[in-house]
């Protein structure tokens, strides 16, 4: 009796509730942080490689599974992955694991002190064959660690009790509307501050992982900086770890293709804005506001193709004197395209959407992703509880909805340049885009 009655005590101290469903959940992370200078991406204006580390990048993976399905989720402490990357990574796992393209899901936090994973944005510097043997060199190792970290969270699977729930954070605004307003003049200021939250408990009452997300660039820290770190991102991950440490913190990048954090241009910024976003997550699993999730897990992954707007070979040939030499360079690059035959005319663009009971839904899209999609996709699905994540499974250019590729600029057209693309894409991509969100969200019910 009075063993029972500790056992008890124990239990209901520890807030575990023994009727509510577990899930198996493996975790583990991977450091990914180049091992000498390497040439840091994002911004066009760097010229030399990194000069040092700030804090460590990392890799990190998430099992989740019960008796009748599986989901993995990586995130990367990256600008983005390659579509090369990622697909290398996700058929050796299938070969070692038996884990189908739809049950596993990539997201990069879009850091700009992070490393070039090659060829992603190859137009934004002029390697020489030496340069590309060091970047190709680190994508390879990426390759590698990606896997150990997928196979060491999969072989390390105990139950546990997920938790789910939304809070804020206010620190994004939109930076088209920023940029305009400079300029005098005006254009509509969309922004999406909600942030997700899982959390991951298991039967001692530990919490093991804390997943969370936020749509807004890891662009905190500007072109003039050198040193290697996962800006706001990988400091809030680390406040995370620090508060609750018995805790992985995962983070996963939202809809950020037009989100910038403000103010910007410091470390402490970037710490400021960290420690804000990990206080409201702490603050929210601290609660006892997130709902504990029924054991189910659904997943769906399609691809689409996207059409570029038509540009004949004879632009890219007048484009090869254009002054700008980023214009010269992606012109060398498609006419390379055009006469090797190879397709310039879409991109088979991935569209993955993840289901965890009823209280979380995720749709993954790839790029850099607008906010327009996350708002539109929550105001037409008010009850699915869904965070829409951009920057996932590969990030190829920007994703502009049907708004900003008719307001043109950087987001809509220019950045098509530094990302190798043909030119921006044809009329009609947002439709495109949503009518397969809609499939998927039915696909995960
Ligand atoms: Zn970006």
């Amino acid at each position: 009796m009075k063993i029972r009655l500790i056992v008890f005590l124990y239990w209901a101290t520890a807030g575990i509730c023994f009727s509510q469903p577990t899930m198996q959940i493996g975790i583990a992370k991977i450091n990914i942080t180049p091992k000498s200078p390497a040439f840091l991406t994002g911004y066009a204006n760097r010229d030399k490689p990194s000069e040092g580390v700030l804090h460590d990048l990392w890799a990190k993976a998430i099992v989740l599974s019960n008796q009748k399905e599986k989901m993995i989720i990586v995130t990367t402490d990256l600008l983005g992955l390659s579509h090369q990357v990622s697909e290398e990574v996700a058929e050796k796992i299938q070969v070692k694991l038996g884990i189908e393209r739809r049950q596993l899901m990539f997201n990069s936090s879009h850091t700009h002190s992070g490393p070039m994973i090659w060829p992603s944005l190859s137009v934004i510097s002029e390697y020489s064959p030496e340069d590309q043997k060091i970047v190709s060199e680190y994508t390879q190792v990426l390759v590698d660690k990606l896997i150990t970290v997928i196979v060491n969270a999969y072989e390390h699977q105990e139950p546990m009790q997920v938790l789910a729930g939304f809070t804020s954070a206010d620190f994004a605004i939109n930076r088209r509307a920023l940029a305009a307003k400079k300029n005098g003049l005006s254009l509509p200021d969309p922004i999406d501050h909600e942030v997700p939250v899982i959390k991951f408990m298991n039967h001692s009452g530990e919490i093991k992982a804390v997943l969370f997300g936020y749509a807004c660039h890891n662009t905190t820290l500007t072109g003039n900086n050198y040193l290697i770190n996962g800006d706001y991102a990988g400091f809030a991950q680390i406040e995370i770890e620090k508060k609750i440490p018995t805790a992985t913190a995962f983070f996963i990048l939202g809809c950020a293709g037009d989100q910038n954090p403000e103010p910007r241009g410091t470390v402490d910024l970037a710490i400021k804005h960290g420690n804000s976003l990990a206080n409201q997550v702490i603050n929210l699993v601290n609660s006892n506001e997130l709902k504990p999730v029924k054991n189910e897990i659904q997943s769906h992954f399609s691809t689409i193709p996207l059409k570029f707007k038509k540009v004949p070979a004879t632009d890219y040939q007048k484009d090869l004197q254009s002054p700008d030499k980023f214009i010269q360079r992606r012109a060398k690059l498609m006419l390379e395209a055009y006469n090797k035959g190879w397709n310039t005319e879409t991109y088979t663009y991935p569209i993955q959407g993840i289901r965890l009971g009823n209280e979380f839904r995720m749709i993954a899209l790839g790029g850099e992703v607008v906010v327009d999609y996350s708002l539109r996709t929550k105001k037409e699905f008010p009850d699915k509880h869904i965070f829409v994540a951009g920057y996932s499974n590969e990030v190829m250019c920007y994703i502009p909805s049907e708004r900003v590729l008719k307001e043109g600029g950087y987001e809509a057209d220019s950045s098509m340049i530094y990302y190798g693309m043909p030119g921006p894409f044809e009329k009609g991509i947002e439709e495109k885009i949503m009518e397969a969100i809609y499939l998927t969200i039915k696909k995960i019910k």
